[in-house]
């Protein structure tokens, strides 16, 4: 990960599917260059995978983005494959965003890989590679090229003035005060008071809440909320113990699922293996694996839920920033949790 040590092999990682979760370095080198600066990356980054880039623009104090927008300071352009340029382009969707919003009076910066390796060692910016590289005079019909000043455009005297990256904010939490009502339970016979207020839906007393979560084969560890409150629950069927909401459950009984997302994908997961036979991948998942997983994507391992645990199986894992507790696959554990905010 340093800079000028290219060879010919792309970081393959997993793709743009996974996940992880950033929190910007609010304790970073002011001084670093690219110190309270969003960033954005178009192209296949060479030396690092886009999600070590993402976390070492953290670690600088630098928020990386998905798109170029008017908040966008930097553009970090890897190697553009030319199958996804439009027909007659020769630069990315991104970088045509980013000279448009120059255009604009955007003082947007545009950098090669090298340049940003250099940016997240520290080393100055007079070192900077030559950026025009990465957009070669294109043969006849292919476009113009940007102009050669267009690119690092801004000189350090213009540059804007950084805004410190602010302290992540706190997740949104998993239940709140229940809300009082005078309407009651939706249910004909019933005549108790409601536990929630709505004037779309149905309501329903504690009671017959009971019933809908027994339905979907759960029983409540804790009082009901509100219907779109994560709810710890434990599961009657396989005794798993994990947060779902009510509205959730309800789909769920509407179209006959089990809510358990534990034995969901127990099953599921024998079903693949008997579909996919000897040819499958049998080799079982160390603990150490999942744990790892788990806690690359932002949650705390609480243990596989089979014995042994194969390719497909679900794993039991709570959110470290907002506590929700769930039986998920390895592959969905790798999408974090709805709470983190998606940089
Ligand atoms: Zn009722
Ligand atoms: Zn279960
Ligand atoms: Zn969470």
């Amino acid at each position: 990960m340093s800079s000028g040590t290219y060879t010919g092999s792309v970081a393959l990682g997993s793709g743009g599917r996974n996940f992880t979760p950033i929190e910007v370095n609010t304790d970073a080198d002011p001084s670093g260059y690219l110190y309270g600066r969003v960033v954005v990356f178009t192209g296949t980054l060479m030396s690092m995978t886009r999600d070590v880039a993402r976390q070492e623009c953290a670690r600088v104090g630098a928020t990386p983005e998905q798109n170029t927008t008017k908040r966008t300071h930097v553009l970090v352009v890897g190697d553009i494959n030319p199958g996804v340029l439009r027909p007659g382009s020769n630069v990315t969707g991104k970088a045509r965003k980013a000279f448009d919003l120059q255009d604009g009076g955007q003082p947007i910066e545009v950098m090669t890989e090298d340049d940003f390796a250099r940016c997240i060692q520290g080393k100055p910016i007079t070192d900077f590679a030559n950026v025009t590289d990465l957009f070669p005079v294109p043969g006849p019909g292919t476009g113009t090229p940007p102009k050669r000043d267009r690119l690092r455009s801004v000189p350090l005297a213009e540059r804007p003035t950084p805004t410190p990256p602010k302290p992540p904010k706190p997740p949104k939490p998993l239940r709140r005060e229940p809300i009082s009502t005078d309407q009651v339970c939706s249910i004909n016979t019933c005549t108790n008071g409601a536990a929630f207020k709505t004037y779309k839906n149905p309501t329903y007393c504690y009671a017959h809440i009971d019933v809908i979560l027994a339905r979907g084969g759960l029983e409540p560890l804790e009082s009901f909320t509100h219907p779109k409150d994560w709810l710890l629950t434990r599961c009657r069927r396989c005794g798993n113990v994990a947060h779902y909401r009510f509205v959730y459950v309800q789909d769920n009984n509407a179209a006959n699922v089990e809510t358990c997302r534990a034995c969901f994908w127990r099953g599921w997961g024998a079903e693949q293996r008997a579909a996919i036979g000897p040819y499958g991948d049998n080799e079982p998942v160390t603990y150490e694996r999942a744990e790892a997983t788990a806690e690359k994507y932002g949650h705390i391992y609480l243990g596989p839920l089979t014995n042994p645990s194969m390719a497909y199986d679900p794993h039991r894992v709570e959110c470290s920033r907002c506590g929700r507790i769930s039986a998920e696959r390895l592959g969905d554990i790798s999408f974090g949790c709805s709470c983190q905010p998606r940089l």
